[in-house]
């Protein structure tokens, strides 16, 4: 089998065929439009953003314009476009190329991230088109085709996995035609890539596709993992005397604030605090309850104490064996107390 060619050799050759040409800032070397489109773009679709873009250029045709002209506006030419500190972080920019570099635009990848509402990716996309420096892009469809590409197995937004996504980037730059690699990779990302059903057959890195080989594109990129819920683990004591139960009430505020519950906490404190008998202890199956921030492990004890004891406990209360489950206890309390129906006798 020969050998096939790079990366980036496939993706700049399917550029020039099938990628996007057409578009109203590509043919320009301006940086003012390069930049103007590249932020439009972020977050937004290329049909939606055309005539924004041409509306916006129409009355700020250059950077002093936009510079000198009021923030309202500006704002005004960005209505509907969304994310409106786009436009707050542009007008300040141009006041910052106008006023800190003398109207001129920096050319190089540093100085432009650290212009307002330029972020690494978007300073190396106006680098590259405008100036023709080689320097890597990572936004969203450029992981998205990464991570189905080398079958990333990790969540891109993670920090050591966003370093490794901008270490393979930088690895895979051409040694020329970063403008024509540059536009591939978006349009790849764009149009044949795309977030669900990629086209992987018009596809020009299909044959190395990790994710495609495995059948995983729908997998990768990995998703946000879901937050991890809390887990807590509580022993509830169901006291009972042969024929009843003792609840206690909780108190206002707090977790089943106000309802009728088991005694929680360690058997032993339980038992003494409450100045009780006990004549057995037996733990029985442990039972799961997801509330909404947390998960609950409630480990019951069933506690066998002398018939004759009787509580004068505050918020303290017997209640029939068969009737406790229905006592107004909690809906995890109500269903280990179903349990443990029969200790009756
Ligand atoms: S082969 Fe498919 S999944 Fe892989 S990079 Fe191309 S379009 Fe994306």
């Amino acid at each position: 089998m020969p050998e096939l060619p790079a990366f980036s050799t496939r993706l700049i050759a399917w550029q020039k065929c099938e990628g996007r040409h057409g578009l109203p800032w590509q043919q320009t070397r301006d940086p003012y439009r390069v930049w103007l489109s590249e932020i439009m773009l972020q977050q937004t679709q290329v049909t939606t953003v055309i005539p924004y873009y041409q509306r916006f250029l129409e009355t700020f045709p250059d950077l002093v314009t936009l510079a000198t002209a009021p923030i309202e506006r500006v704002i005004e030419h960005w209505a509907g476009l969304g994310y409106y500190a786009r436009a707050r972080n542009l007008h300040r920019c141009a006041q910052q190329i106008v006023t800190v570099h003398g109207g001129n635009w920096p050319k190089n990848t540093e100085q432009l991230a650290e212009l307002s509402g330029i972020g690494r990716s978007t300073a190396a996309a106006i680098a590259a088109f405008a100036f023709g420096q080689r320097a890597a892009i990572l936004d969203g469809n450029v992981k998205r085709v990464l991570c189905r590409h080398f079958a990333i197995e990790e969540f891109p937004g993670k920090t050591a996995v966003d370093r490794k996504l901008w270490a393979l980037a930088e690895e895979l730059l051409p040694a020329s035609e970063i403008e024509a690699y540059t536009q591939g990779l978006m349009d790849l990302g764009a149009t044949l890539c795309t977030r669900s059903r990629p086209l992987c057959l018009r596809c020009p890195l299909a044959e190395t596709c990790l994710a495609r080989q495995q059948g995983r594109q729908g997998e990768l990129p990995v998703a946000k993992p879901r937050a991890t819920i809390p887990e807590r683990r509580s022993t509830f004591v169901i006291i009972s005397n042969g024929s009843q139960i003792l609840l206690e009430r909780r108190p206002p505020s707090g977790l089943w604030g106000g309802l009728l519950v088991l005694p929680e906490g360690d058997v032993d404190r339980v038992i003494a605090r409450l100045g009780l008998q006990l004549e057995s202890a037996q733990a029985i199956p442990a039972m799961r309850h997801a509330f909404t921030h947390f998960r609950l492990t409630l480990e019951p004890v069933l506690c066998r104490v002398s018939k004759n004891q009787c509580i004068a406990e505050a918020g303290m209360t017997w209640v029939d064996v068969d009737k406790a489950a229905d006592a107004g206890v909690p809906t995890p309390i109500r269903k280990l107390l179903m349990r443990v129906a029969n200790v009756k006798g």
